[in-house]
């Protein structure tokens, strides 16, 4: 038998993220987000989930050939869009848009041969200060690019550093909507703003949004965790991590668990070793002191984790679940047998990270399969 431990993707609850997404924002195209490899769940897997999209948007041109070898024939975004001029080749092979956020683009586009001209998302620099021009030189940069023959349409875009919170005690997106705005005011073309965090929790009609880019949400995780979490939004999680216990230990008062002795008996226990540890994507600061564990599902049951996160393994408190024991499922995130959910935010929070990183970080050596 293999190793118990299982990472379970789920087309139908992709299928409903999308479809959440797209009722927040009922007017605007949907980008799926795919980048990371579907934010670790693997393209391949995700796609059947996600396909009810609009396009998929993604940083890797090798991942956009991914796309087109499982025959999707409509739109692809590159987000980052090309790192060299090479890269332009495989977009007018593949018919790929890609954003422009650099004047070096700008030039590599002007001397790109082509047949068929060239989707683009202009891209703004509207205070988060990685990728875009500056709000004074946008228009320029419109002008520049829309003049090219190699440029079929320009969509204007930006992406917002703070739509999950506040920003200084303000309303975290207002400040670069209003730059925005101003930058692009009288500039033709479909606009692009809004990534899981504002599809939520603004409208799309306010900010004039024709392509949400939802990545995280699809994946059911929320953004804004511990304001909201996924029942608020109404998300499923599309990832569930399981593993089986294969031996259990009865302590006593005084005795310690694992690496370190971070946690300590302070009455008889009984605790159950399961088949997952940090070589797995299982984070290995996710706390596990007498203080404060991190929550795990046994057979469907709110448990939490005793002790350090080891390469292989952790231990989890099995003393009120008297049925559990070798071969018990233990739900590390997503959903057990008996419907019960944990999402991934509830581990991540315990981490000190966010779901994007754990999912991210499955490991190779697990196991994958799709329901
Ligand atoms: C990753 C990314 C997104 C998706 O962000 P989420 O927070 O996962 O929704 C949207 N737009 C751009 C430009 C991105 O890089």
């Amino acid at each position: 038998m293999p190793r118990p431990i299982l990472a379970t993707i789920h087309t139908a609850a992709l299928r409903h993220n999308i479809e959440r997404c797209r009722a927040a924002a009922p007017d605007a195209k949907v980008w799926a987000v795919v980048k990371a490899n579907a934010y670790g769940h693997g393209i391949e897997r995700a796609f059947d989930g996600l396909r009810g999209a609009d396009g998929f948007a993604l940083l890797d041109l090798e991942e956009a050939q991914r796309i087109r070898a499982l025959g999707w024939r409509g739109p692809i975004l590159l987000l980052e869009g090309c790192f060299e001029p090479r890269d332009l080749e495989l977009c007018s092979r593949l018919g790929l848009w890609h954003t422009i956020h650099c004047s070096e683009q700008i030039d590599w586009l002007a001397a790109h041969k082509t047949h068929e001209p060239h989707r683009v998302f202009l891209k703004m620099n509207s205070g988060m200060n990685r990728l875009g021009f500056k709000p004074y030189s946008y228009r320029s940069a419109w002008t520049r690019l829309n003049a090219l023959t190699q440029v079929e349409e320009i969509t204007l875009m930006t992406h917002f550093s703070d739509a999950d919170a506040k920003r200084f005690g303000q309303d975290g997106i207002a400040h670069q909507v209003a730059a925005f705005n101003e930058a692009t005011q009288d500039l033709p073309g479909e606009r692009s703003l809004s990534n899981s965090a504002a599809s939520l929790r603004y409208s799309a009609d306010a900010l004039r949004t024709d392509w949400i880019r939802p990545g995280i949400a699809q994946y059911g995780s929320s953004t804004d965790y511990p304001e909201h979490d996924i029942a608020h939004w109404d998300l499923q999680p599309a990832m569930t991590l399981q593993a089986q216990i294969i031996a259990t230990q009865d302590l006593q008062p005084g005795d310690s668990v694992g690496y370190g002795s971070a946690f300590v008996a302070e009455k008889p226990m009984r605790i159950g070793v399961v088949a997952c540890g940090y070589a797995d994507g299982y984070p290995r600061i996710a706390k596990g002191t007498n203080a404060q564990g991190t929550p795990v599902l046994v057979d469907g049951i709110r448990s939490r984790t005793v002790g350090r996160v080891s390469m292989d393994m952790i231990t989890v408190d099995i003393t009120d679940l008297p049925s559990a024991g070798i071969g018990s499922t233990v739900t590390l995130w997503g959903r057990a047998a008996n419907g019960a959910v944990l999402s991934i935010d509830e581990v991540a929070i315990q981490a000190q990270t966010v779901g994007y990183e754990l999912m991210c970080a499955l490991a190779q050596r697990v196991p994958v399969v799709v329901d």
